[in-house]
């Protein structure tokens, strides 16, 4: 999508461990028309699948799900992250390695918001390795329900994520890849 690869290429900072920087707009300070356009386009593109449910993890994906989740008319789940083992036993939960703080999560949902049967869209912001995301899939794999693609902001196509989803059968739909990217600057997938 131009809107964003442009907004990357003008705003965008590449830190040291691959990491990528927008945080001016997407997910700190937000731009709440750029976030619309953005959650508009994912959800035309799910348009036939309909989900009943966006699932998000906090808390950085957490604006860009709520504009995706905005054009379907329905509620955004938002898994919690905790670093602590007591986990009651009325949720689900899976652990995620976070590549921002190179530690692991445990990502908790109540069970009284995922039921079996439906069918979810998995939004994040970013992604890398698809820790997150292969995380929030087995939460509605133990819940029973169905997800439908996956809508990802920016994916950065050279660390794996994309391929680990797709072996799973999923469409991943992403607004801007990242082909490649260092501290001279970013090039996208063509
Ligand atoms: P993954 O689990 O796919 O390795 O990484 C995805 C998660 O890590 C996202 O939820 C996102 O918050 C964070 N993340 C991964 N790469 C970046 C990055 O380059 N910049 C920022 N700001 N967050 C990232």
């Amino acid at each position: 999508m131009k809107l964003l690869e442009d907004r990357i290429l003008s705003e965008g900072k590449v830190l040291p461990g691959g990491v990528l920087k927008i945080d001016g707009f997407l997910n700190h300070r937000l731009d709440v028309e750029l976030l619309d356009s953005l959650g508009k386009d994912v959800a035309a593109h799910f348009s036939n699948q309909k989900p009943d449910l966006v699932l998000t993890v906090e808390a950085s994906g957490i604006a860009f799900a709520v504009m995706v989740a905005k054009y379907f008319g329905c509620r955004v789940l938002v898994a919690k992250k905790h670093r602590s083992v007591n986990i009651a036993d009325d949720v689900y939960t899976a652990k995620a390695f976070s590549f921002t703080h190179k530690r692991e999560n445990t990502l908790v949902v109540s069970k009284e918001y995922l039921q079996a049967g439906m069918k979810v869209l998995v939004v994040d912001d970013f992604l890398a390795s698809g820790s997150a995301t292969v995380a929030l899939l087995s939460i509605l794999e133990q819940a029973g329900a169905t997800p439908v693609g996956i809508g990802i902001a920016v994916e950065k196509s050279f660390q794996g994520g994309r391929e680990k989803l797709e072996s799973m059968g999923l469409d991943v739909y992403s607004l801007a890849r990242i082909a490649d990217m260092d501290e001279t600057g970013v090039k996208f997938v063509r």
